[in-house]
């Protein structure tokens, strides 16, 4: 690992302060670790200072208008057994508590798991000098890609957002603050994240380099039945092969409006316009599910190895809508 100074900061704006390095150098927040020491040992990403934020708020606290706001330093564990989120917000729990192992849901922050990098092997490859390293190509797009994209593959880069609370966050509509040497600003969740295409294609989201992610709000829930479903190679230790989380507004059993937002099958969590027109104005049932389910896949485009993925991804979205029809 390359050698790097270690700055204890005693709040969020020194923390701020600490990210600001001279033209050349790199610093970066250090969370639980688990991501970011990772691809130091690799030699992916090798700051010249680490920040440590797991100082910041670790708090989950009621809002006046009676939602939640999640500091960026809780523990996914914290969120996993939450019984106000639970009740407000089922999906997040379900998420949060489906992350990697036991193990990790102690050490990961949520802070960390919204912003932690992509998994694409040749992205964590230090041979493999792709676009998301500052290279010409993807290797992906003629290689090995059973794990990329499905949905959102105009290029230049085809991985999948890892974070798996990000997809509940933008269905339920989250504000992300992020706070820099200017001061904060609030983004809603599904703004934060972008496409490989929309400026910078080493990012995956709007955070500038001497910006963090503070907080997460959660407005109310208001009327709605939710539904949350993940799809592994296997149960525990890994990410997912496709997710969907559902937010549905109810007027009596009929569906008023949807937020149906996929997880793993795109460079950001994926927000299926498609399946959220099948649901709106319709009765929450077995046929609507399935029709919803054809709607949101209608628009994939798998790459050469991974068609596959969507059947899965079909599955996570009826799976999540007869779980929130409890059908
Ligand atoms: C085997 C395994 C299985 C896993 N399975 C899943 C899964 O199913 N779903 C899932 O979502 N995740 C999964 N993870 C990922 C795990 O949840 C992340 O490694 C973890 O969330 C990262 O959190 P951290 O606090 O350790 O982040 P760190 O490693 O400290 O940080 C990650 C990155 O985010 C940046 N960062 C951290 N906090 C902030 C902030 N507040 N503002 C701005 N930037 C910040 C850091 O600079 C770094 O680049 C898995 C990990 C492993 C090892
Ligand atoms: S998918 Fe993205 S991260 Fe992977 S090789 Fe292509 S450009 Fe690199």
């Amino acid at each position: 690992m390359k050698a790097f100074a270690y700055v204890n900061p005693a709040n969020e704006k020194e923390a701020v302060a600490a990210l600001k390095v001279d033209a050349g150098s790199t610093a970066l927040p250090l969370a639980g670790g688990q991501d970011l020491l990772a691809r130091m040992k690799d030699y992916i990403t090798t700051p010249d200072r680490l920040v440590n934020i797991k100082g910041l708020d670790g708090t989950i606290a009621g809002t006046a208008d009676g939602g939640l706001r999640i500091g960026s330093a809780v523990k996914i564990v914290d969120l996993a057994e939450h019984d106000q989120i639970a009740k407000l917000y089922p999906a997040i729990v379900h998420a949060a508590g489906d992350v990697g192992t036991p193990q990790i849901r102690h050490q990961g922050t949520v802070g960390g798991n919204i912003n932690q990098r992509p998994r694409c092997w040749y992205f964590r490859n230090e041979e493999f000098v792709c676009f998301k390293k500052g290279g010409n190509r993807c290797f992906a797009t003629t290689g090995e890609n059973q794990y990329h994209a499905i949905f959102g593959n105009e290029g230049p880069s085809h991985i999948v957002h890892p974070s798996s609370l990000a997809v509940p966050f933008v269905a339920y509509g989250a504000i992300f603050r992020v706070l820099g040497p200017n001061g904060e600003r609030n983004v809603p969740a599904a703004d934060y994240f972008t496409m490989p295409n929309m400026g910078n294609v080493r990012k995956e989201n709007i955070l500038a380099d001497d910006e963090i992610l503070t907080h997460v709000t959660l407005p109310a829930p208001g009327n709605v039945k939710t539904g949350h479903y993940e799809v592994r190679y296997k149960q525990s230790h890994d990410w997912p092969l496709a997710m969907t989380t559902v937010v549905l507004l109810m007027n009596g059993n009929t569906i008023q409006s949807a937020r149906v937002v996929l997880g793993a099958v795109a460079p950001v969590p994926w927000r299926s316009k498609p399946a959220e027109a099948a649901l709106a104005g319709k009765p929450l049932s077995a046929e609507t599910a399935d029709a919803a389910a054809n709607a949101a896949v209608s628009e994939a485009k798998p790459m050469s190895g991974n068609a596959y993925k969507v059947q899965i991804a079909r599955t996570s979205v009826k799976r999540a809508i007869l779980q929130a029809g409890n059908l």
